[in-house]
């Protein structure tokens, strides 16, 4: 039988405590790999599930850390925290994010400032401090997490699409700055998810963004967390630069 595809590997995924980072953390875990995950306000869930998780594979690391990744000096801390709790550091999944979504005439600084912070500057505080250790061991995976919105646009949105069509360029030009050096950069593309992110949504207008998706579901965490263990593999070793969308074929 195969060995597992994240056999013996280091991976810090930032916003693991719940939702699609939750499921990441998971199935990495269950892949092989040994994980730091960060969390922000959800401290208790976050050691609630580590505790789970080390129960399920005893012999891995399982590690919750406090982060705060839109502050460039706690994000800086959580990094060297997590490089100090792994054997060895080969996968960083940047996938904290929130939303705050209004129509931009009534959108405030502060929610412009929190989107932008949290979704787009996390992509320096956290890439920065952890890029050097992948670039000199000449071999790793970065993941980050973007979205449909930051694809195509989405009304009530526009902070939001602006971060993420941010995590894509900036996926696109640090897969070329690093590719030589045998680290992967991708970005990957949720579209509509089951999480505490998309059950904010108004009934009605749940329906008529399902209505738009050809598969007519949301989609699951795990949906996002199989490409996203995928990418962190030696498999996708030939694939960098990219932004795969996982939208059950969402039309906006
Ligand atoms: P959730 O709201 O379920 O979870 C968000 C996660 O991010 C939590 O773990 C939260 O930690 C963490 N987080 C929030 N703010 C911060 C912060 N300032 N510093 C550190 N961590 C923070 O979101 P999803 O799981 O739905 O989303 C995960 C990613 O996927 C995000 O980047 C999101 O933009 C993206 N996405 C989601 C879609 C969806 O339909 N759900 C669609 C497209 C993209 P804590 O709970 O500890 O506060």
């Amino acid at each position: 039988m195969d060995e597992l595809p994240l056999a013996g590997r280091g991976c810090v995924v930032t916003g693991g405590s719940r939702g699609i980072g939750a499921a990441i953390v998971r199935l990495a875990l269950a892949q092989g790999a040994d994980v730091v995950f960060g969390y922000h306000s959800g401290e208790d869930r976050a050691r609630a599930l580590a505790d789970e998780l080390r129960a399920d594979h005893p012999d891995q690391r399982c590690v919750p850390l406090y982060a705060h990744v839109a502050d460039a000096g706690e994000a800086e801390r959580f990094a060297t925290a997590a490089l100090g709790r792994l054997d060895r550091f080969d996968v960083l999944v940047n996938n904290a994010g929130l939303t705050r979504d209004t129509l931009f005439a009534r959108m405030g600084p502060q929610q412009w400032h929190d989107v932008i912070g949290t979704n787009l500057d996390s992509m320096y505080t956290v890439t920065r401090p952890l890029l050097m250790p992948l670039v000199k061991q000449r071999g790793g995976a970065i993941i980050n997490i973007a979205s449909s919105s930051g694809l195509h646009g989405i009304p009530g949105q526009t902070a939001y699409s602006a971060a993420k069509a941010g995590v894509i360029g900036f996926t696109k030009a640090l897969a070329k700055e690093i590719g030589a050096r045998g680290v992967t950069v991708n970005a990957v593309a949720p579209g509509l998810i089951e999480t505490d992110m998309t059950a904010a949504i108004p009934p009605d207008r749940a329906e008529l963004l399902r209505s738009l998706i050809p598969t007519h579901t949301f989609g699951s965490p795990l949906d996002v967390a199989h490409l996203v263990c995928f990418l962190a593999s030696d498999r996708a070793r030939y694939i960098t630069g990219q932004a795969i969308e996982v939208s059950g074929g969402l039309v906006v």
